[in-house]
Parts: C-alpha cells; structure tokens; sequence
C-alpha cells in the first residue's frame, strides 16, 4: 500500500509543534534520527500562545504550572533558565490564598463566615471522594454531589452554595457542565506544590523546545497512511517515513479533518469515543483603576447572579495596569460563542457592578476564541459519562509498530495540561526507541 521504503531518509514525522510534538521531536533528534514536525498554523506552540503588545505578554492558551513539586515540566522550565512567578489559586481552590466571597446578595463574607463555607467544601470534597470511589460506570459528576450533599444535614441554602461551587470547580477545571462530565472526570484534580505563571509568557517554553528543530509551519496534515512498511503522510505534499506521532488535538482526530488509512485500531477509537473537547474561554478586562481589594488573589460571586461569572483572578502584576482575568467555561462559554468583545464585557460587567458599583468601564478587553479554532476545536478534552480514565493511556498504544498518538488527552495521570502534554510527548519518544529517557 505505501510507496516503496525509500521514506526520504526521514525517521520519525511528527504531526503538531505544541508542546506534545515538540518534546517527542527533541528527543528523537537527540538520540541521532532524522526528524520533521509537521504543524498546520504558522507558529508553533499550540494551545500555548503568548500574545506580545507594546512588551506585555498575554498567554491566551496556558497560563499554569499546577504545581511544581515533582513535575518534570517545572524541572525543565528551570533548566531553559525562564521565569516564572508564584500564583496558586488556577486549580478552583476554595482557599490558601487570599480569596474573597460574596453572597448571592453581593455583600462580602466576613472571615468566619468565609471559613465556615470553605470548611464545608472540604466536608463534601471528603464525601466526593467516597461516593467517586463507590459509584457504578456512567455516573456523571453531578450525580456524585448530589448524592454527597444528600448526605449533610443542612437546611437547603447551605447545601445550595457548595453545589455552586462544585459547579463552577467543574466548569473552570474542565469547561464542561458538571452532568455532562463523568464521576471520575476530576479524579486527577490534585495540585502538588504550589502554582507558577509565566510572567513573559507560557510559550517561551516551546521556542527553547523547538530549538534546531526541522518545523515546517503552515502544513495541514489531511491524511496519515500506516502500514508494517511505515507511514506516509499528506499534506500539500507527501512525504513518507519509517514511523509518525501525531499529537493533533482529540477535537482534530474526530472531526474528520485528518484521516488514517486504515483507521485507528478499536483501542485507539474506543477510546477517542469517551473524550470531548470543552468550551473554556478566556476574558481579561484592564481597568483604568483598582476597584477591587489589594493583595487578593481572587474573588468569587455566590448565587444566581455568578451563574456565569463568578470569579476573578487579580492578573495586575504582569505590567501593573489593573487587570482581571475571569473565564467563560461550559455552558456560558457555549453561550457566549459569536458575541464579539464588547458583549462579553457588558455581560461581565452587569455582574461585577452588583459588587462593586463604582467600577469602571474596562479600557481593554480580550476575548479568546478556542472553540472556533479549527486546530484545536476547544480547549482540552474532558471524560464524557460512561468513559474511564485509562482511556487516555490506552489512546497512546503504539499502532502497527509505527504510528503513536500523543498529547495532552493521551496521558491519563493528569489529562488537559500542558505537564500531561510533556510527558505524553516523552512517552512517545520512549516507545520509539525502546528504552526509557532522562526529561532534561
Ligand atoms: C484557554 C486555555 C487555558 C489553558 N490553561 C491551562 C493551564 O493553565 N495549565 C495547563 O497545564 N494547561 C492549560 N491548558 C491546556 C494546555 O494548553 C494543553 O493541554 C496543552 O498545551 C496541549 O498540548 P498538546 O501538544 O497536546 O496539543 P497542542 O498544543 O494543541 O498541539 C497540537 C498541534 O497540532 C497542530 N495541528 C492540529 N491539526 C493539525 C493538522 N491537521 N496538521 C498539522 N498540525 C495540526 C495544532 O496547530 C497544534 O499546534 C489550557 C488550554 C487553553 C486553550
């Protein structure tokens, strides 16, 4: 079926310049083969990109490390020598830095009554954990809360704020509705260490990586030809070699944009059929002045009125211009797909002003646009009810000896960041070549 195993002297074609593709890429040429990237935009990073204005950087795509201890992204940022600066509140926790809350009638929490609710979260966080563990296949998160909630004898309204809270933990960690999210689909949602941004942005991290890499940019890959014989490749040309790793986003693999002759194996396509790519969008907000309290991480909106918006992260230190970070995630994210940026704000700013009424109008909004991305199709993918957590592991079984899929959905430890992205990348290195590798 392919052509004869001439393969143009390539060893390994690499299908996507994030951070995926770029470490298998690294690896594989350190260890002597002859390798090309394939990548469809004319950048590369992926869903890490630093937008730079007038020397502000803005990471429209990752922004985190979630957690640093024993990560061996963290020992590599440290080892391209990048900066990064201390931010621990991008995992939803309800505490451990400062935080402030207001009730569904916009008045700030006192401290004791801040505790009092942070500590119910906690309650129910222990009863999740039991109830997850007991729960049949095709339960859904919100079936897990609910049951736990069911279990505390609270009057209704008490109950009530911590469901919104497990609601808007599910929405911002996976950019889903919590129904539509499986009881497993948060198992992995434990921060080691504490969190750190990127002050002059996330995708520094794929520029070292790519370092002396062959990266042919603006290269769409329609269509991946497998066989014992190796791999060939079609994109505006083709081009054959003796193996392929793609590590095109879950939304790419199912649309059908990109097509495997013969399709994935059944392990591959059970698999892919379990994960969906989300809706999690970003909206930053510069305000000409402070109108919120100094020395905050975050603030968070209880009630219906933060059905939609209910938490800012205080992003000011990037350049010292007032600025707010808050996310548009699952149904609000779907919700809001075509508005334009000027409607989004309005939609923030109705809820911000029940907080704080004096707040200006913002000088500077940025909307992010990652559902309508042709090469992403989302953020990053979430369990669908009735999937299982191994199902990203198994999506990286090697296939026919040749092709190998990677990326951040293939990593079942800690699915939908940029670590799982780096060490799905490794991976495929190391299935390669047969031998495990050092990260640095
Ligand atoms: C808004 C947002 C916020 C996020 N926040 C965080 C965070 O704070 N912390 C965190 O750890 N993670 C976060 N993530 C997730 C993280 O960015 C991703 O998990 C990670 O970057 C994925 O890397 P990857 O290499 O698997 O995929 P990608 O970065 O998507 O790389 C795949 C590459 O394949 C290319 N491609 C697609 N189709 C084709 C084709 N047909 N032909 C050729 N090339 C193709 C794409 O252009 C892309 O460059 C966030 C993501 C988004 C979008």
């Amino acid at each position: 079926m392919l052509p004869e195993a001439t393969l143009d002297g390539i060893d390994t074609i690499v299908i996507g310049a994030g951070i995926a593709g770029l470490t298998a890429a690294r690896q594989l040429q350190r260890a002597g083969q002859r390798v090309v990237v394939l990548e469809a935009r004319d950048r590369i990073g992926g869903r890490l990109h630093t937008l730079c204005t007038d020397g502000l950087a803005t990471d429209l795509g990752a922004s985190w490390i979630h957690g640093i201890a024993d990560n061996p992204l963290f020992d590599l940022v440290e080892s391209f020598g990048l900066a990064t600066r201390e931010f621990t509140v991008g995992s939803f926790q309800p505490d451990g830095r400062p935080i402030a809350y207001f009730d569904p009638n916009g008045q700030r929490l006192s401290n004791a009554a801040c505790a009092a609710f942070v500590q119910d979260v906690r309650t129910v966080d222990a009863q999740l954990a039991i109830e997850i563990a007991a729960s049949a296949p095709s339960t859904s998160y919100e079936d897990v809360v609910e049951r736990s909630l069911a279990r505390m004898q609270w009057d209704e309204d008490r109950r009530e704020r911590v469901r919104e809270f497990l609601r808007h933990r599910t929405e911002e960690q996976y950019g889903v509705w919590i129904g539509d999210l499986d009881a497993h689909g948060l198992d992995d949602d434990q921060v080691d260490g504490d969190e750190v941004v990127f002050p002059d942005g996330y995708d520094a991290v794929a520029t070292a990586l790519a370092s002396g890499l062959d990266i042919r940019l603006g290269t769409v890959v329609t269509e991946v030809a497998w066989a014992a014989e190796g791999v060939r490749v079609t994109a505006d040309e083709t081009l054959v070699a003796t193996r392929a790793v793609v590590t095109v986003p879950v939304g790419v693999l199912q649309s059908g944009d990109l097509t495997f002759v013969p399709p994935l194996p059944a392990t591959a396509s059970a698999a892919l059929v379990g994960l969906r790519m989300n809706a999690f969008e970003k909206v930053f907000l510069t305000f000409p002045e402070r109108f919120w309290d100094e020395g905050l991480y975050a603030f968070r909106r209880q009630g219906e009125s933060g059905a939609w918006w209910h938490s800012w992260y205080d992003v000011t230190s990037r350049d010292g211009s007032p600025t707010l970070l808050t996310f548009a995630a699952g149904p609000a994210a779907r919700a809001i797909r075509g508005w334009d940026d000027a409607r989004v704000a309005g939609s923030v700013m109705t809820t911000l002003h029940e907080t704080h009424p004096d707040a200006p109008a913002p000088t500077k909004v940025q909307v992010t646009h990652w559902q309508d991305d042709p090469y992403a199709r989302g953020s990053y993918a979430y369990m669908t009810v009735g999937s299982r957590c191994e199902d990203h592991d198994l999506l990286a079984t090697p296939i026919g000896g040749v092709l190998h899929l990677a990326g951040e959905a293939t990593w079942s430890e800690d699915p939908a960041t940029v670590t799982a992205a780096y060490r799905s990348g490794h991976r495929a290195a190391e299935h390669i070549l047969g031998r495990t590798l050092p990260f640095t």
